[in-house]
């Protein structure tokens, strides 16, 4: 089976990068999802009289009166080497993700994610919760940490101990059938692909540091997709929330309950782009409780942050569970 050259092919001439067009953004494909469908707004520029002036100590006073809900993003994920489209450094990224729009409309670009995220999930599968992730968990531990929220998909939350996670854009690690509604083990799904498609894959060489490789169309199209084991048909989807689709309103309603009853919101890693997680800090500010904001780069929260961090969380988190936690 040839595989062509793979790492840094450019589209043909006059082709688009078709949506979600390497395998760790097939795999991680998310999210959106608001009252309707959403897109993704591009990220505000840095707003008038924030200056991202506020210190650790600032953080540590918010977070050690309690009952802190916590709305992480991409950008808490990046250390465990997931990519975050929309961070400091995602925004340079060279794809887009997958829409619900193509995935449930276009049989043949619904069947290439679905040989994109079978390479993909082994890089999911393989990453690690990280010092934020663990830092997270342990102040959920002391009590401080009442409710957490994330915007990601790869479960390194629960990976790290942290418990109640609700997430927001679903998980990777199951999947859902359009045709019957059955949720299944992702796992699972792939052992079975790894049965179906013995030989299929990037070779080491050809996969980028960052665990992205492309994949030639034609080497894409002889994928072989597996049928949903309850009903017989499909189409399989991961159950997360892509692009263009609607977060389910039970839950939306559940995290509001969540932000609405906390005294405050902490939000980590994420640029709040998306309508799905800034409301969440619209609604706060609203009802006058105070957030605060660690993520790396501007945010479209930053007008509304009371407590505002643009530094690492991979040194910001560890040392505020120090503090508060240890
Ligand atoms: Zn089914």
């Amino acid at each position: 089976m040839p595989r062509g050259t793979s790492t840094g092919s450019a589209p043909r001439c006059g082709e688009r990068p078709e949506p979600g067009s390497s395998t760790l953004s097939a795999a991680l494909a998310s999210t959106g999802g608001d009252d309707g469908p959403v897109t993704a707004a591009p990220t505000a520029g840095p707003l008038p009289g924030t200056d991202g002036g506020s210190s650790l100590d600032d953080l540590a006073d918010l977070v050690a009166d309690g009952d802190v809900v916590v709305l992480s993003g991409a950008g808490l994920s990046t250390d465990s080497g997931i990519p975050d489209y929309r961070g400091a450094t995602g925004r340079l990224r060279r794809h887009t993700p997958m829409t619900y729009q193509t995935f449930t409309r276009d049989p043949r670009g619904r069947h290439r994610y679905w040989a994109r995220s079978f390479v993909g999930w082994r890089q999911i599968r393989a990453a690690r919760p990280n010092d934020g992730h663990l830092a997270v968990a342990e102040l959920q531990a002391a009590g401080l940490v009442g409710g957490l929220i994330t915007q990601n998909v790869d479960g390194l939350h629960q990976a790290g101990g942290a418990r109640d996670v609700l997430e927001l854009h679903g998980g990777l690690d199951r999947t859902v059938c359009l045709g019957c509604g059955d949720v299944a083990d992702r796992g699972e799904l792939d052992e079975r692909l790894r049965a179906a498609n013995p030989h299929f894959g990037p070779r080491v060489d050809e996969v980028n540091p960052d665990g992205d490789a492309e994949l030639p169309d034609e080497v894409l199209d002889g994928f072989v997709m597996v049928d949903c084991l309850a009903c017989g048909g499909g189409p399989l989807k991961p159950d997360v929330v892509f692009f263009g689709e609607t977060v389910p309103r039970d839950r939306v309603e559940r995290c509001f309950g969540l932000v609405e009853e906390a005294r405050s919101l902490l939000v980590l890693g994420s640029s709040l782009a998306v309508m799905s997680g800034y409301r969440f800090v619209l609604r706060a500010a609203k009802l006058g409780i105070p957030v605060a904001i660690v993520t790396v780069g501007p945010t479209r929260g930053d007008g509304k942050a009371a407590v505002r961090l643009d530094a690492p969380l991979g040194v910001v988190l560890p040392d505020l569970a120090a503090r508060l936690a240890g």
